[in-house]
């Protein structure tokens, strides 16, 4: 039992399933993994210890049993964005730090209907806002490929944990790039679904025209039987689509001679660092051997998608987060004098001040004199970058482009500075304003680093891009790439 961590979900099923080792045994690996490495990352902010070995032994005996599923007794972390019954759900804040849900996310349903084990919850920027980690209240991650830099985020937790192998796979959301931006800085394969494929019930809401969850992997393939359990119409969220889930591990092999793939004029602009150039390259020549077309395409209006964003996500915060009041749930001052002082230092006490500026930009902005130069605008702009899509979308089947416009940077680096970290998303932001599906994975490292090719998809088409980064990775073996002492 050495090197179960170096397997896919592919793998480790299909020695389940032959009796080589338990759900159970294979669970103790990956706790032990978290218990020896994880004090150097602060990737998981609460082990469920007891609840997984629980899991993972209803996972053996339905093994057993011969009903199992390629996910029954696969130890994996969720994001602890989502709400999971019993176990603390925090949200990176202090708001929600006393806070045990009393019911599961959907998508924690579902992983757990088809037998997944969940082993914890893992670190994330407050409510999902940032792009390095650094606005936990749990205290930044490290990125295992250099403990001085950042994983990304807001998902980073989860990225560190896959790139250092403390899980099989691992949750995440992504509103303006959480998913796909961590993934890039850490040298693993993270999807985005098209907004309304997977079920928003019990994520804890940031913006909800622009929320969706995916899977985090070290493989296309492991993000294919993830999503294939994660997806599908929930009659619990209302902006959740009526429509069949596709086979998305079925679809991995199949050819992609002759795929049109559009690579993005305004992604390889000035901002685009040289090292991460060469290695957009490098992945553009081994899609051309694999017989893809390439064509240059352009997306004229995606340089206004940052400034959108940051009206349209604040102002759908701002809104979402007015629950947290100190009165039904989460953090609440002491000795209020009144009700207003309650409400009042309640949150000044819970939210971080990254929290507390979206809020306070959301707010302005939705104010009344002030709607239609801001909120109205930014979605007139939201749809004219939807329709750039669309066009595009008429002459190719994927777009291609870098996910990050640059490696991990410093600890520290950006942290005073909001404007360069909202830049980091600058080329994943576009594609939640759409609600297109996307992905990032491994390209060559870059000076040690690693660097996130982004793949984009029309509307439902998951199956293409998982198709397509599939074939990459077999072809290729930057994914395989780990980083050192994990
Ligand atoms: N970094 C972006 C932000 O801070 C995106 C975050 C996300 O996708 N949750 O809003």
């Amino acid at each position: 039992m050495t090197d179960l961590h170096l397997k896919s979900i592919a793998q480790l099923s299909a020695d389940l399933a032959d009796g080589q080792y338990s759900s159970e045994e294979l669970t103790r690996y990956f706790l032990e993994r978290i218990g020896r490495l994880d004090a150097s990352l602060n990737s998981v902010v609460t082990v469920a210890e007891e609840q997984a070995l629980a899991a993972a032994r209803v996972a053996d005996q339905r093994i057993q049993a011969g009903n199992a599923g390629p996910l029954t007794g696969i130890p994996i972390l969720h994001k602890d964005i989502f709400c999971t019954q019993g176990v603390k759900t925090a949200c990176g804040s202090r708001m929600l730090d006393n806070f045990i849900s009393p019911y599961d996310a959907t998508v924690v349903t579902r992983l757990k209907d088809a037998g997944v084990v969940m082993l914890g919850k893992t670190n994330m920027d407050e409510f999902a806002m940032g792009s390095s980690n650094e606005t936990s209240f749990y205290g930044p991650v490290k990125n295992p490929w250099d403990r001085e830099r950042v994983p990304g985020g807001s998902s980073g937790g989860s990225a560190a944990a896959v790139a250092a192998r403390l899980a099989v796979a691992a949750t995440g959301t992504d509103t303006g790039g959480s998913i796909r931006q961590p993934a890039a800085l850490c040298g693993i394969t993270g999807l985005k679904p098209t907004y309304g494929r997977v079920s928003r019930y019990g994520m804890i809401a940031f913006a909800s025209s622009l929320d969706q969850a995916g899977p985090m992997t070290r493989s296309a393939e492991d993000a294919a039987y993830l999503l294939a359990a994660m997806a599908g119409f929930d009659e619990r969220d209302s902006t959740s689509v009526y429509r069949p889930v596709d086979d998305y591990v079925a679809q991995l092999d199949q050819d992609v001679r002759g795929m049109k793939i559009g690579v993005v004029r305004e992604f390889f602009e000035e901002g685009l660092n040289s090292g991460m150039r060469a290695a957009m390259e490098a992945a553009m020549d081994k899609l051309r051997e694999l017989g893809a077309e390439l064509v240059d395409l352009s997306l004229p209006n995606s340089h206004h998608s940052v400034a959108a964003y940051y009206v349209v996500a604040p102002a759908e915060c701002s809104s979402n987060l007015s629950r947290f009041d100190g009165v039904r749930f989460g953090h609440r001052c002491d000795n209020p004098v009144d009700l207003e002082d309650l409400y009042k230092r309640s949150r000044a006490e819970g939210f971080g001040s990254e929290v507390k500026r979206r809020i306070m930009i959301g707010a302005y902005a939705l104010s009344a004199g002030y709607y239609d130069a801001y909120y109205l605008k930014a979605q007139q702009v939201r749809q004219v970058i939807a329709d750039d899509f669309r066009e595009a979308f008429g002459k190719v089947d994927v777009l291609l482009g870098p996910a990050s416009p640059e490696t991990a940077f410093r600890l520290g680096e950006k942290a005073d500075d909001p404007v360069s970290m909202y830049l980091s998303d600058i080329y994943t932001i576009a594609v939640n304003l759409a609600g297109l599906p996307a992905l990032s994975m491994p390209a060559p490292l870059v000076d040690g680093l690693p660097a996130g090719l982004q793949l984009i998809g029309n509307y439902f088409e998951e199956g293409r891009i998982l198709n397509l980064a599939h074939r990459l990775q077999l072809a290729s073996d930057w994914h395989l790439q780990m980083p050192e002492g994990y």
